[in-house]
């Protein structure tokens, strides 16, 4: 694979940004490899600055649920445009996409956009902590709800303990809030109750994980939550940043039928322009100033291009494409795993929708911890194999692939040959 043009860009950009990138894990660290820069994208193939084609399971991290460079899509983004990008003002397309919003996402009865998911879950959490008039929230181990200040924490040794900070910049202070406990585990999470259960604003949960690779909730999980929630007068908050729009057409809540308090989208819901959004019950919700007194506002929250990219996006999908996603998933994989054991490769495939995780172990994974059975070294290879034979895939064992709308069988088959191939070389 030719990848010159790309190895010049990123050592440019290494002069100007850190690490050469705006976040993180584009820089290919897991994988130790060189990133690769990207040119254009359509439908489910994106095409890189050296002329090379993948079929893409990354889609930027989850929002282009279409596809690359969606026709509906783009050509609502020039009509708007054309128009100007920013007014300050009100203007219709916010409510378009509220009402869309609303329609669909059975717990949410007012929203509120913002730019980002993390904005969405640092918002969400100050509306929380400020209607409850409580301080400390609980999470889980291997979700990732952004790098808010109080999110960006993992749990000392043993279960419910208090929080240290997970980077540098994080205050004592604020960790000492956050109490974390491993997914999929009610018993921990009733302990950290019995603790601290006065004190606790909320629990926010990624309703199926991603962040960890893809880990579905047990059954009963969420139920658990959302009694034990109840019980003690705190809030349930679903990050559904990724999972809006991707496990169900009416988000994770509405395929497990759970209604959390409140609930965090991003990600799909901007159509690939930066969006989030929280929202819930009207009771709640007019805490938020103007209507309350709990702050949170935004320059460009709600803007038109965003908002234009949003709805032309949820516009499009129906009931149909959560069907063709499972059959897609299904048979993705049930050629992977058979794929795996031709060659005794440890494989577990963890699905929900539209994501699908694939973890080199044997272990059923389940949070963290089982996540963590994986073997990079085997990720190494498989991410190169990939990508020599054009597949683009997140560079990391613990981000889960993506699907799309414009993802079709003859994509499947030819994914599911090249990683018969690079288990093929894996195995020798
Ligand atoms: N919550 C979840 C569940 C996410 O997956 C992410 C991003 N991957 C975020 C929050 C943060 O969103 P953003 O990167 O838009 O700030």
């Amino acid at each position: 694979m030719n990848n010159e043009r790309s190895v010049q860009a990123f050592k440019e950009a290494r002069r100007l940004m850190p690490g050469g990138v705006n976040s993180p894990v584009r820089a290919f660290r897991s994988v130790d490899m060189n990133p690769i820069y990207m040119e254009k994208g359509k439908g489910s193939k994106i095409y890189d600055i050296d002329g090379n084609e993948y079929i893409d399971y990354v889609l930027s991290w989850g929002p282009l649920i279409l596809g690359h460079a969606d026709d509906q899509v783009i050509d609502f983004l020039k009509e708007t445009a054309e128009k100007g990008t920013s007014f300050g003002s009100p203007h219709v397309l916010e409510t378009k996409l509220a009402e869309l919003v609303i329609d669909r996402v059975p717990s949410i009865e007012v929203v509120r956009m913002v730019n980002s998911g993390t904005e969405a879950t640092m918002s969400a959490l100050r509306l929380a902590r400020g209607y409850t008039g409580r301080d400390k929230i609980i999470k889980f181990e291997g979700c990732y709800h952004g790098h808010g200040d109080s999110l960006l924490i993992k749990a000392g040794s043993g279960v419910a303990t208090l929080g240290l900070p997970d980077s540098p910049g994080v205050t004592k202070g604020v960790a000492e809030n956050t109490i974390t406990v491993p997914y999929n585990d009610l018993d921990s999470i009733k302990l950290a109750f019995e603790q601290f259960g006065g004190e606790i604003a909320a629990v926010i949960v990624e309703p199926v994980a991603g962040n960890m690779g893809v880990v579905p909730p047990q059954p009963g999980f969420l139920e658990g939550l959302r009694a034990v929630t109840e019980d003690h007068g705190s809030l349930l908050i679903f990050d559904e940043v990724m999972t809006g729009f991707r496990v169900d057409y009416n988000c994770a809540q509405g395929y497990f039928n759970v209604t959390p308090d409140l609930t965090c989208l991003g990600k799909v819901i901007g159509g690939g322009l930066p969006v989030g959004a929280y929202g819930g019950k009207r009771e709640i919700m007019e805490q938020i100033a103007p209507e309350g007194p709990i702050y949170q506002a935004g320059t460009l929250s709600g803007n038109p291009l965003a908002m234009a990219a949003g709805y032309m996006t949820l516009s499009q999908l129906g009931q149909d494409n959560y069907t063709a996603f499972k059959n897609i998933a299904d048979r993705l994989a049930e050629g992977y795993t058979q794929a795996a054991e031709k060659y005794s490769i440890p494989l577990t495939v963890n699905q929900a929708g539209s994501m699908i995780g694939v973890f080199f172990t044997d272990q059923d994974v389940v949070n963290y911890d089982t996540a963590k059975s994986a073997n990079l070294d085997y990720f190494k290879q498989y991410f190169k194999a990939m990508l020599e034979q054009g597949i683009s895939l997140p560079p990391s064992q613990f981000e889960g692939l993506f699907l799309s709308t414009a993802h079709t069988m003859d994509d499947i088959e030819a994914t599911i040959k090249s990683a018969e191939n690079s288990f093929r070389s894996m195995a020798k």
